[in-house]
């Protein structure tokens, strides 16, 4: 019989401390509808206690996601874990998460306490967290670099405390795959009331090894593997959920495990976080990035053609990658609504009445809209429509530009508020609009990158802008922009790029 192994998608926690990837509450909340339609086990939704958005975004995925557990970040403080619960009370089938470092290293130089109060403190507060609900994680930090027996002690105690599932992560990266297997085997082995709970792993990226780990891990016993879409994470990532997914699916043989992903919707959700984020996915990324299969990498051969399997290991529909035609031109509202919620949004009246005019405008101009089309523009009136708590708000722009004329821009906006507007010259059209903006939103930030892209292709498609910039502090931030022309889709990519700005700044950090 086959093994099942968990998913525990932290995408909207650890994936979301990437720097410069911020997202909003809707966005967070459309990924999380994503990642039940993916039937992850559990959605990490965040750190309540680590500002107002994390508490809220927990809240709100708490309150509205059916299906998977809603798991809440907590450190072994009671405040942390009542926060946590606060947030966490509403969902269907709440988990609350909570964590202490176990290394001598973090113990002497983080936390500045002993191996036996650290002990004593797990305890308490897996204790605390277990009065509060029945599924309890809790996580050893810094597990790879903990002496084993301490880490053997440490398991029981929060075992008998409560906690239904161990974490062991891997959070500098610095395990190997074949040492790190076996330290998950020692302490299965040595942990007395083991069957009680299961274990799961958390790994980083650090040397390239996130994925390799937690497969060598789930050989070893475990039975979650935390992971994140697109390997997003803090430094280099943590362990990719397509790719670990796909490995057990591909290599059935090898593995005899099973996951209960349903990997057709990798593809889609994958997209959906690059957007939301602002973070590209590299072309030679495994399983998602564009050049993934053969055929798409231009390989041609007479051994594709006649046979895929020649070169592909995968069919890319097992990850729903298809040029689906959605909609066309003459395509109702019902039919619209349709593709909307098999796409896995849930859109308020207003928010679907400009989903359809969008989508008929595209449809007049490019003829058929495809499903890439459909949900780059869903994400994008996610973004403007209806919104709560933007602070920058596009109500008008004009440019002028051409072989004699200096490049001008005029525009209008709604910040916190009140209407204002501001009119700019520049060395190009680009520059004119940031320099305009600078005369309302006086802070300096400094564009790193900026990437033209269109979404299905031909020059009426739909424009993807992404910028990296940099504000005062040199601190990156991440934005992107849609529209059909490619100066409107470069002034909503500043225009969001300001409000991920204002939104830091309400968000405190904590170590
Ligand atoms: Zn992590």
């Amino acid at each position: 019989m086959k093994k099942r192994v968990d998913v525990f998608d932290t995408t909207l926690r650890d994936g979301e401390q990437s720097p410069g990837a911020t997202l909003t509450i809707d966005e967070k909340l459309a990924i999380a509808h994503q990642l039940a339609l993916l039937r992850v086990d559990t959605i990490e939704a965040g750190f309540p206690i680590a500002s107002n958005d994390d508490y809220e975004a927990v809240k709100i995925v708490s309150e509205n996601v059916q299906g998977p557990y809603i798991a809440g970040l907590c450190r072994s403080v009671e405040k942390d874990i009542a926060r946590a619960w606060d947030a966490l009370k509403h969902a269907d089938k709440p988990c609350i998460h909570t964590f202490i470092a176990t290394s001598d290293i973090h113990l002497q130089y983080k936390l500045k306490i002993t191996r036996d109060q650290a002990i004593e403190m797990a305890k308490k507060a897996v204790s605390y967290a277990h009065d509060c609900t029945e599924k309890v994680e809790f996580s050893a930090e810094d597990a790879s670099r903990t002496d084993w027996d301490y880490l053997c002690k440490v398991t029981e105690a929060v075992i008998d405390a409560g906690a239904s599932v161990i974490n062991l992560p891997d959070t500098v990266g610095y395990a190997e795959p074949e040492e790190y297997g076996r330290m998950v085997k020692y302490v299965i082995d040595n942990v007395p009331n083991m069957d009680d709970a299961i274990i799961s792993v958390h790994c980083h990226n650090d040397l390239g090894l996130a994925v390799a780990s937690s497969l060598e891990a789930v050989r070893n016993g475990a039975g979650q593997i935390e992971c994140t879409i697109n390997g997003l994470g803090e430094r280099a990532g943590n362990a990719s959920l397509e790719e670990v997914v796909m490995n057990f699916k591909t290599r059935q043989d090898y593995f005899n495990v099973d996951t209960n992903i349903d990997t057709k919707r990798i593809f889609n959700i994958s997209q959906m976080v690059s957007r939301f984020t602002g973070i590209n996915i590299q072309r030679n990324k495994a399983i998602v990035g564009k050049n993934a299969f053969a055929h798409e990498a231009g390989i041609h051969q007479h051994g594709v053609l006649s046979n895929p399997l020649c070169y592909e290991i995968m069919n890319p529909e097992n990850i729903g990658k298809q040029t689906e035609l959605i909609v066309g031109k003459h395509s109702g509202k019902h039919a619209i609504e349709k593709s909307l919620k098999d796409l896995g949004y849930d859109f308020s009246k207003e928010q679907l009445n400009r989903m359809v005019e969008e989508i008929k405008a595209l449809a007049d101009k490019q003829k058929t809209v495809l499903q890439e089309d459909m949900m780059a523009i869903a994400e994008d009136v996610l973004n403007t429509v209806g919104r709560s708590n933007q602070a920058i708000v596009l109500n008008e722009v004009t440019v002028m530009t051409g072989n004699k004329t200096t490049p001008t821009a005029v525009i209008t906006v709604e910040y916190n508020g009140e209407k204002k507007t501001a009119a700019s010259y520049g060395a190009g059209v680009l520059d004119s609009v940031a320099n305009a903006m600078r005369n309302i939103y006086d802070s300096p930030l400094k564009l790193q990158e900026y990437e033209l892209k269109a979404i299905t292709g031909g020059t009426d498609a739909l424009a993807d802008v992404s910028i990296l910039f940099t504000d005062k502090d040199s601190k990156e931030y991440h934005a992107r922009g849609l529209d059909e022309d490619i100066v409107m889709a470069s002034v909503k990519a500043i225009v969001n790029g300001i409000n991920q700005i204002e939104r830091q700044k309400s968000k405190k950090t904590i170590n």
